[in-house]
């Protein structure tokens, strides 16, 4: 049978792939340390346990409105308001299932083949093939250490032509750690608005910060900007609930109204029992993450310890999210007995297979040589992983030309 054309080129989530290869790896008995997990090991709030536990029991298990329950939106836009500075109402904010639905959605409303939509590299690597998925053409705009893996509204100049569309900002970063800074959003929202560009803000990430760091998110850096971002958020990563399925996207009301469309001829609501919790973790707030990106901190200084002293490994120190991103590209041809080592990807299955640690490789995130090391795990775990990892790399060899 001929499949859809949209399918060609798009690959399964390789972050979820590696994750599974070594959980089967694990399950025929091996012990497997997986520093590729991409959400936090932390347990959900008790507040939203409870909650969701009360909705089931008092029978709050029917359809509900398309686009949230009203409490949870509101919830949502005080939330905006008191963390973000953004002031949003009703019908600017959509809740789906997860972050990475209300992108879905979002991409289904923007886009018309051709269209592009400029994205940083390395990137999230769900963006380009959503954007694929929807006919779209995405342009990476180049990014590397030196820069701290951050696009300036200068650089961007070079990739703008008649057909772009949108501009996507992930900060904090996955896979790279960079946290825009003020100045910089100023001048990429600029950017956005000179050129007639809609900007997706990507804020999943917005708490996991280091060193003192603070979250911008650009939509509130002026009416102009606000007018044509879309800010993506959800409860995923801040409060430890992947598996609820919760996230929410704010902005104009022509296109949220036009997601709710996409939403109430494919999903539905999110689920009603998990939009209860979502209202219990958000009143929760701040004591639930604060406890544990102080946590995560104590993690990355020391996993970042640990890669620097690897040699031929370099590695920036991440300003936020909970993934180091060193730099491999020295090792990039060494050999072992009579293996060669061509690529992220294959020093990444080299040391699952040697090292038993489970890492994702920077290929499907743009980057041929970078690693993406979470630390989303106990110190114990990275701390013996990363262990295995320094042994397992210093047995590659230099191959004499
Ligand atoms: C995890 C993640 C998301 C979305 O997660 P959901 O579980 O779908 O809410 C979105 N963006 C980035 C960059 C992520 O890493």
């Amino acid at each position: 049978m001929k499949l859809a054309n949209q399918l060609q080129g798009i690959a399964p989530s390789a972050t979820l792939g590696i994750t599974s290869y070594a959980n089967e790896m694990r399950a025929s008995g091996i012990d497997i340390v997986d520093l590729a997990a991409g959400e936090p090991d932390f347990e959900s709030p008790y507040q939203a346990k409870h909650d969701a536990i009360q909705a089931i029991e008092e029978g709050f298990t029917k359809y509900t409105n398309t686009s949230g329950i009203i409490p949870l939106k509101a919830t949502i836009a005080e939330k905006l308001i008191y963390e973000n500075n953004l002031k949003y109402v009703n019908d600017e904010i959509i809740v789906s299932c997860g972050a990475k639905h209300s992108l879905f959605n979002l991409m289904q409303v923007l886009l018309n083949p051709g269209d592009e939509v400029l994205i940083p590299s390395p990137y999230w690597l769900t963006y380009p093939d959503q954007v694929r998925l929807h006919g779209g053409v995405p342009v990476f705009i180049p990014t590397n250490e030196q820069t701290g893996f951050k696009m300036t509204a200068t650089q961007l100049t070079q990739f703008i032509t008649p057909r772009t569309k949108a501009l996507i900002i992930n900060s904090p970063s996955n896979p790279t750690g960079a946290v825009y800074d003020q100045t910089t959003l100023e001048a990429i929202a600029d950017f956005a608005i000179t050129h007639d560009l809609l900007v997706i803000s990507d804020e999943i990430y917005e708490h996991f910060l280091y060193d003192g760091r603070t979250h911008c998110s650009i939509a509130s850096l002026g009416p102009k900007i606000k007018a044509r971002t879309i800010v993506i958020n959800g409860i995923s990563k801040t409060f430890a609930m992947t598996g609820w399925r919760i996230g929410y996207a704010a902005g104009p009301k022509p296109i949220i109204s036009a997601m709710v469309t996409i939403q109430s001829q494919s999903t539905s609501n999110p689920s009603s029992i998990a939009q209860k919790a979502a209202i219990g973790a958000l009143r929760e707030g701040r004591d639930f993450y604060t406890r544990m990106v102080k946590e995560f901190s104590e993690r990355r200084a020391m996993g970042h310890a640990q890669l620097t002293a690897i040699p031929r490994v370099s590695c920036l120190e991440p300003e936020g999210a909970f993934y180091l991103f060193p730099n491999i590209s020295e090792l990039i041809g060494t050999r072992l007995a009579n293996k060669s080592m061509t690529s992220a990807s294959q020093i990444a299955t080299y040391l699952l297979h040697e090292a038993h640690v489970a890492i994702v490789p920077g290929n499907p995130f743009g980057s041929p040589s970078h690693l993406r090391v979470s630390y989303a795990t106990s110190r114990e775990k990275v701390k013996g992983g990363l262990e295995r990892v320094h042994l397992a790399l210093q047995k590659l060899q230099t191959v004499a030309s």
